[in-house]
């Protein structure tokens, strides 16, 4: 029995226990991750994930990522690689590495590949529903393909309603973006196919060399993690990027002006709103999926946003303006 809109459920013991159960029985519940909220369903069960595709609108060609509670439970869904060992420092938490999959693994997960994503995850709130759950889960963000990914347990029932029964609230999101992809399926190849919270540099002062898909390759790269496709994560509105610490140049009366930081100088034709107050990067990539959702129902016939410094978490907040901007 499902309720006829979303109904919310809290960090409260008994309703994480509800989460578990009503995924042990099949059914999909979005639960927040530290980097955007997971249409999560049991990685064991066809017909679970089935649904999450059917609720989502995604391809079948599109891999689903799995996430379990601890590298030794990662081996009962992937070939183990010896270079996780190094990556150990950055688990639980939003990174996902590409590995040779094990037969028990659904081919509606891998898009029948050879190869499955696993996660192990941060949040205490999604620990503790998998923990409880006792079984790998399968999350894909929770939001209609293509569109931008919920950061707050709002936008999840703003975006999905009644495909998405149950939510659990965990507030809003830490990062603010997807977890980083490293694909480590090739012996001695490493290659990361997105960008995420966790650095290119971090990830290089742990595994030495890496590889990056560039959107140049995207044709190739959009059928190893469709994620990489040129156009996603996209609100209605056209968004037009400025490099950052410039001022845009606004052509129409109806536009809005992503600032990561203040600025001494605002355009006076516009409306402006702030990432961040003091110009942080961490602070602009948790706000800027919450504030595209927002601009994007107020009528805008363009959003301006400021790209950042791509060091750090730049990376990934660049890459996902620059595919809500393209056309
Ligand atoms: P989402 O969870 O919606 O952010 O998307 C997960 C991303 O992980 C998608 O771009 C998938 O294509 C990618 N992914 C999942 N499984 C694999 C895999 N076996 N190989 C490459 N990419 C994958
Ligand atoms: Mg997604």
């Amino acid at each position: 029995m499902s309720p006829s809109a979303s109904s919310f459920l809290t960090s409260a013991p008994a309703d994480l226990a509800r989460a578990a159960e009503l995924l042990r029985q099949g059914a999909c519940v979005a639960l927040p991750t530290e980097t955007v909220y997971g249409l999560a369903a049991d990685a064991t069960n066809p017909a679970a994930l089935a649904q999450v595709f059917a609720i989502k609108g995604r391809p079948l060609l599109d891999p689903l990522i799995v996430h379990v509670l601890e590298q030794a439970a990662l081996a009962e869904v992937a070939e183990p690689d010896p270079r996780l060992a190094l990556l150990a420092p950055l688990w639980p938490g939003p990174l996902t590495v590409v590995l040779r999959r094990k037969s028990v693994v659904p081919d509606l997960v891998t898009a029948g590949k050879d190869t499955v994503a696993v996660r192990i995850p941060a949040h205490p709130l999604f620990r503790e529903v998998l923990r409880l759950a006792g079984r790998p889960l399968a999350a894909p963000s929770a939001n209609p393909f293509g569109y931008v990914s919920p950061t707050k347990a709002a936008h999840v029932r703003d975006s999905l309603g009644e495909r998405c029964p149950w939510i659990v609230d965990g507030g809003a999101c830490a990062h603010g973006v997807e977890s980083t992809i490293l694909d480590l399926s090739v012996p001695g190849r490493a290659r990361l196919l997105r960008p995420g919270p966790i650095p290119l540099e971090k990830l290089r002062e742990l595994l030495g060399e890496i590889e990056v898909v560039t959107r140049a390759a995207n044709q190739q790269a959009a059928q190893d993690a469709p994620g990489m496709l040129e156009r996603h994560y996209s609100p209605a509105t056209r968004v037009v990027l400025f490099p950052n610490g410039t001022l845009p140049v606004i052509a129409n009366l109806r536009s809005a002006v992503l600032f990561l930081g203040r600025r001494a100088h605002a355009p006076a034709n516009a409306d402006v709103f702030l990432l961040s107050e003091d110009g942080s990067t961490e602070e602009a990539a948790r706000n800027l999926f919450d504030l595209l959702r927002q601009l994007d129902a107020r009528g805008y016939e363009t959003i301006h946003a400021e790209l950042a410094p791509p060091a750090g978490i730049g990376a990934a907040y660049n890459d996902r303006l620059t595919r809500a901007a393209a056309r």
